[in-house]
């Protein structure tokens, strides 16, 4: 099975590719998650999008359909994954289903997360991971259980992302009216695309996705 999340940042498409990774045992593909990492390692890429990353803007293209180009010929990705911030932009929507048509492959699902923009920035500068295994946590909605201890692995450690900061936000948002909206009736076109309400509970979301799923 292979599905797209599509919506806004904040949407909660992290919170829910993490579940249905879990439930159906397919990869979640987050493409903001890799090109973290390769901030991190410091590598050319890493090096090439920091900058762009932390203004909110898109990374160019050619990056990042090379990048998930390799990313989907791995071992874990066989049965089936979810694109979790792929696709962006339409010609990274058209170098997908090239990809996907060229390995027999086909999408079987785009499911838009839709949320309001107001409540999207209030939701996105207040998360927070824990910085030892990743759980996420919000300061109004998920706060740690103890606080300063992850429910989950008991680190004492959290970090915020660079971009999460209230200024980026609304430069990331304008990304993605300007550039992913235009995907909704891409895959309308398609036949592919449904929709689920994004402000209700995390539960309730991941209820309708699943609904979608087994139609
Ligand atoms: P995300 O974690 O999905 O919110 O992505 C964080 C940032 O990484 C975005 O604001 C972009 O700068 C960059 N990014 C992630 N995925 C893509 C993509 N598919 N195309 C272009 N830039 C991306």
């Amino acid at each position: 099975m292979n599905l797209i999340l599509l919506g806004p940042p904040g949407a909660g498409k992290g919170t829910q590719a993490k579940r249905l990774e879990e439930r159906h045992g397919i990869a979640q593909i987050s493409t903001g998650d890799m090109l973290r990492a390769e901030v991190k390692s410091g590598s050319e890429i890493g090096r090439q999008a920091k900058a762009i990353m932390e203004s909110g803007a898109l990374v160019p293209d050619a990056i990042i359909t090379a990048m998930l180009a390799s990313r989907v010929s791995q071992p874990d990705c066989a049965r089936g994954f979810i694109l979790d911030g792929f696709p962006r932009t339409t010609p990274q929507a058209e170098a997908l289903d090239v990809m996907l048509r060229d390995k027999g492959l086909q999408l079987d699902h785009v499911i838009e997360l839709k949320v309001d923009d107001a409540a999207l920035v209030e939701r996105i500068a207040g998360r927070f991971t824990c910085a030892q295994c990743g759980t996420g946590y919000h300061d109004s909605f998920k706060p740690t259980s103890r606080p300063g201890v992850c429910d989950s692995c008991g680190g004492t450690e959290f970090v915020r992302r660079a971009d999460d900061k209230a200024e980026t936000v609304a430069a990331r948002l304008e990304a993605y009216h300007r550039q992913t909206a235009p995907l909704l009736p891409y895959y309308k076109a398609q036949g592919k695309l449904s929709q689920v309400d994004g402000m209700a509970s995390m539960d309730e979301v991941g209820r309708q996705i699943e609904a979608i799923l087994q139609a």
